[in-house]
């Protein structure tokens, strides 16, 4: 609104300018046109009137006679002392008085005289210039031209072009109106709109046809409410999942707990009954362990507290966390590590990937298998990989492998104390650490998951190979 009547003032602006200027530059040409006629009239009279030996009524009227009519409104010669000897005007004749107009007066005086005025729809000109005998002034001419057929001109001129003006200013007017009109219809909708959205009615949708700023705000607007509905489906998803998963071990904790005190039971059950406790509650911990690392990565993901971090030697850390795992599930750990692997990370995001992949790798292997970790250095790139001959990936799975909850045999995973977190975990810290993951499987034979990092350099010496 306050655009559009800002917009109307700078035209009314250019147009008061254009009619000014346009009247200006008329009057002017007017002007010239007039001082050159007037300067060849008087030529015209004074060059005759230098050849007369005396200045008198009688050689005057002569000379003027000879010359016919000058077109001019009124012709008044003078003598040296400014007394009249011809004029043309017969109800004001002032032959034989003395000519005060100063334009004579100035002319007297040896110089030439150009005035012009327009005025009341006229062009009114008044020329003089001194007579000169043997560079002597003997007299002056004076001449005024009351001109209405231009003047009239002029005004038609500038009427017109205000007219137009004015017409232009209306029809801008009435643009403008519309276009504000339309325009605040259309913002009101789309203020209405945001407002729904506030109060979290994201389904709903502006309908806005066209292909100007509003209908692409429209869009924009809707592809947002989109997102926030979609985030908002995966966070109640995330929040029904998460309660799921929380829900079985505790029902299981009451089950254990009731029979317990219900049943009449011996010592050694009882003893199982609250080991099975403790696993449970045990599961408990770590599933909110985990959702805590989880909601703790997705917070600090515009923090930049990051460090050079030796893969290699997270990789050993982590081996020395999870050789007591490997042993029981009898599953050979064994790794090929270039020197040198060194990225720029949060340590705890390092070991926690390295971490939750060899984890899984052991998991999710069959008796007498082997995870395989390789850290290799190639110019700007590191490239961790985890290879394990465990049970596998099925190829419709590999897509979903890193959305939360998601497991592949959920019975399984349970078993192994998972409730399908760490590769979300995985995933989210990798990106966050400027990686990239991917991940191939077959079933039955084995998983590769492959992360590549930025290289960090520190140190420029080709790498080693090292066997753990
Ligand atoms: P969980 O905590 O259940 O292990 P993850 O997010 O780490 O959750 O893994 C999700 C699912 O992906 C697992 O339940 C399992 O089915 C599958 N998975 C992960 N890693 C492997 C692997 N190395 N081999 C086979 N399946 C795997």
């Amino acid at each position: 609104m306050r655009n559009a009547f800002a917009y109307m003032t700078i035209t009314a602006f250019a147009l008061l300018f254009l009619n000014i200027y346009s009247a200006t530059a008329t009057r002017n040409l007017m002007f010239r046109s007039k001082y050159a006629s007037a300067q060849d009239k008087l030529q015209v009279v004074t060059s005759p009137l230098s050849g007369v030996d005396t200045l008198s009524v009688e050689t005057v009227r002569q000379v003027i006679t000879v010359l016919g009519d000058l077109n001019v409104t009124r012709l008044i010669v003078t003598d040296a002392s400014g007394t009249a000897l011809y004029d043309s005007s017969q109800s004001m004749n002032a032959v034989g008085k003395t000519v005060l107009f100063s334009e004579t007066v100035q002319a007297l005086s040896g110089q030439d005289v150009f005035t012009c005025r327009y005025e009341n729809g006229a062009l009114k000109s008044f020329a003089a210039a001194p007579v000169m005998t043997r560079s002597v002034i003997a007299g002056s001419v004076y001449l005024m031209e009351y001109d209405a057929g231009q003047g009239g001109i002029i005004a038609s001129l500038e009427r017109t072009i205000l007219r137009g003006s004015l017409i232009l200013l209306a029809a801008i007017f009435l643009f403008a109106a519309a276009f504000v009109l339309v325009g605040s219809q259309k913002m009101r909708a789309i203020l209405t709109s945001i407002r729904l959205a506030r109060e979290g009615e994201y389904s709903h949708k502006i309908q806005m046809r066209g292909t100007d700023e509003y209908a692409t705000l429209a869009d924009e607007f809707n592809k947002l409410t989109d997102k926030l509905l979609e985030s908002e489906k995966t966070e109640r998803q995330f929040v029904s999942d998460a309660s799921h998963e929380l829900k079985t071990p505790l029902a299981s904790i009451k089950l254990l707990s009731d029979s317990i005190l219900q049943n009449d039971m011996d010592t050694s059950t009882m003893r199982e009954f609250v080991a099975d406790i403790g696993n449970e509650s045990d599961r408990l911990t770590r599933i909110a362990q985990k959702l805590l690392t989880l909601s703790r990565t997705e917070d600090e993901n515009g923090e930049t507290e990051h460090e050079v971090v030796d893969l290699g030697e997270t990789v050993s850390r982590v081996f020395r966390m999870l050789v007591p795992l490997a042993d029981r599930q009898q599953v050979a750990l064994s790794a090929n590590l270039d020197h040198g692997c060194t990225i720029l990370s949060r340590e705890d995001d390092a070991y926690q990937i390295i971490f939750n992949l060899v984890e899984n790798g052991i998991k999710y292997n069959r008796e007498n298998g082997s995870v395989h970790v390789t850290l290799r250095r190639e110019q700007e790139e590191i490239t961790l990989t985890v290879e394990d001959t465990g049970v596998g990936i099925p190829a419709d799975a590999l897509s979903n492998i890193f959305k939360r909850f998601f497991r592949v045999d959920k019975a399984r995973s349970r078993q192994a104390g998972g409730a399908g977190l760490g590769l979300s975990i995985v995933h989210e810290m990798v990106e966050r650490n400027f990686g990239t993951i991917t991940v191939t499987s077959e079933e039955n034979k084995g998983s590769c998951f492959m992360v590549m990092f930025p290289y960090f350099g520190v140190e420029e010496d080709a790498a080693d190979a090292e066997n753990v």
